[in-house]
């Protein structure tokens, strides 16, 4: 087992003085505060950014004004060139942005380039596509005619102006350039605010995206804790946010919009996905399912399942094969090619799931496999299967966000269904099952804005995505995202 080395490139980025990107280039914090990034697989802190204050928030949000001024005229054939191009320009980069990832979230290689960045590279594709078919319609009123005049009507779809990105660790280069990608090829200028934890992939983008030919100020990333995300939605020059993270966060994060003069907010938030197994499933394609469902990204994906309903008759024997399977795991630095499962992406989360491990066992959960933090270096914390006692206990109820399945046997279809809705989530689900009837005839009552079947946690950019409940507010992806990124204007004429 060893690592990749670290291309030059990277160890050299790493080292650099970070500033904040506005304007088009590198600006020094106006702030003496700095927050360290810290490598989870080794507890070392390998780079340091700006926490930026309310100056720099400031001159972000002026920048963003005259990007959107230059940027909402363009044609938006040159909108989506420059997201073509930014696509190359990831690819061409791959294995330094990857390597970048991997050091600041200890997300696996192997993931870091496929979904981080070749992912990314697809979505931008895919958005840069729009960029010539966001129409408006005719309409032809109907109001009297008196003398002989006559009416017609038509809506414009314009940039809603300066758009908020903010987003959390787990994902951090992908779910930027989803916002990114949306904001600008409907002719907004966007402010990322990254999260804390995982500032820099971000900022290396943001030098592509100007290589790429985006004006200055049309992309400007604010690092900062928390505070410079919230004075990025309150300040007046802000005209919409964009956030994925916690529930929690989200719901503060929505006050502060509509406290702010009802400033446009889309939420995509947290879960506690359910996956259903019904008794036609074979017993290994199951335990491959919830690998696959469950345990991605150590279950750092907010659309992984976390709650798993198995027949009665089955669940043992599926909980032993999925232990096995786990066991078998293979373990490691993130930088390892081999490597399949890696640390989470920081101690406090480390702890958090530590804390869910107690949890369990104070409500007398059985823990199958696991169940323990990693005697080693880093945030590692085990693969864990645990069987819950009753529908109440915490470990079906709460995020943990984390490589955790619990599991809870059924009797029927009904009580399958009735189990999954038990939630006040609903950002996705799966079904399992060789009768394809039988699941049609199931999506509908499940209610999650993703219902995947056979299959879970997969996005495609041509596929909505977006949450139920308390799961969130709003649609990414698809054409869906136009509605939330631009106003609809209504022109009248006589004549
Ligand atoms: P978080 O809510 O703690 O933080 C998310 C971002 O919000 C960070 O950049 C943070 O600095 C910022 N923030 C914190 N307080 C703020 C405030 N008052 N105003 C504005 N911004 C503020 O989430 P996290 O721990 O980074 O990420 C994990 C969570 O994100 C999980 O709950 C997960 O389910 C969710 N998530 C959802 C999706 C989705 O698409 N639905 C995708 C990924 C992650």
């Amino acid at each position: 087992m060893s690592d990749i080395s670290l291309l030059p490139q990277v160890e050299a980025f790493l080292s650099r003085n970070h500033g904040l990107f506005i304007d088009g280039g590198y600006v020094e914090s106006h702030s003496s505060q700095t927050l360290e990034v810290i490598n989870p697989a080794t507890g070392k802190v390998i780079a340091q950014v700006a926490d930026a204050d309310p100056a720099d928030i400031d001159a972000a949000v002026a920048s963003a004004n005259r990007g959107f001024k230059q940027w909402s005229q363009a044609a938006p054939a040159l909108r989506g060139n420059v997201l073509l191009k930014l696509a190359d320009l990831l690819e061409q980069n791959r294995e330094e942005l990857a390597q970048i990832e991997t050091c600041q979230s200890g997300k696996i290689i192997q993931i870091a380039r496929a979904f981080e960045v070749d992912q990314a590279a697809h979505f931008l594709r895919y958005y840069a596509g729009w960029a010539t078919k966001i129409s408006g319609q005719t309409i032809t009123p109907s109001l009297p005619s008196f003398a002989g005049e006559r009416y017609t009507a038509f809506t414009l779809r314009e940039p809603v102006g300066v758009v908020v990105g903010i987003v959390p660790w787990n994902f951090s280069t992908m779910i930027a350039i989803w916002k990114l990608a949306s904001a600008l090829v409907t002719g907004c200028s966007i402010i990322i605010k990254p999260s804390e934890f995982t500032p820099l992939t971000i900022l290396r983008i943001a030098e592509l995206a100007i290589e790429a030919g985006l004006p200055a100020g049309v992309l400007n990333v604010l690092t900062g804790s928390g505070q410079v995300g919230k004075g990025l939605i309150e300040h007046p020059g802000t005209h919409k946010v964009s956030f994925t993270g916690s529930v929690p966060t989200g719901i503060a994060v929505g006050r502060s919009a509509m406290g702010a003069g009802l400033t446009r907010a889309t939420l995509e938030l947290g879960g506690k996905n359910a996956a259903g197994f019904l008794r036609d499933m074979d017993l290994d394609k199951a335990v491959n399912g919830i690998i696959e469902a469950g345990f991605l990204h150590s279950g750092q994906i907010c659309a992984a399942a976390e709650r798993f309903f198995v027949h009665h008759s089955q669940i043992e024997q599926i909980m032993d094969k999925l232990a096995q399977r786990l066991s078998k795991l293979n373990i490691g630095s993130p930088l390892d090619e081999r490597t399949e499962f890696g640390p989470v992406t920081n101690r406090q989360h480390q702890l958090k799931l530590e804390g869910f491990f107690d949890t369990a066992r104070a409500e007398n959960n059985t823990i199958i496999h696991g169940g323990q933090r990693m005697d080693r270096p880093g945030c590692y914390v085990e693969p864990t299967v645990i069987l819950a006692k009753t529908v109440n206990d915490t470990l079906l109820n709460e995020e943990t966000f984390g490589p955790i399945a619990t599991f809870f046997p059924y009797d029927s279809e009904d009580e399958l269904l009735d189990l999954m809705n038990n939630t006040p989530y609903g950002l996705s689900a799966s079904l399992w099952t060789n009768d394809l009837g039988k699941a049609l005839r199931m999506v509908p009552a499940i209610n999650a804005g993703t219902v995947w079947v056979n299959m879970h946690t997969m996005l495609d950019p041509a596929v909505p995505f977006g949450g139920n409940k308390s799961s969130g507010v709003g649609r990414e992806f698809g054409g869906a995202f136009i509605e939330d990124y631009t106003e609809l204007k209504s022109v009248m004429i006589r004549y």
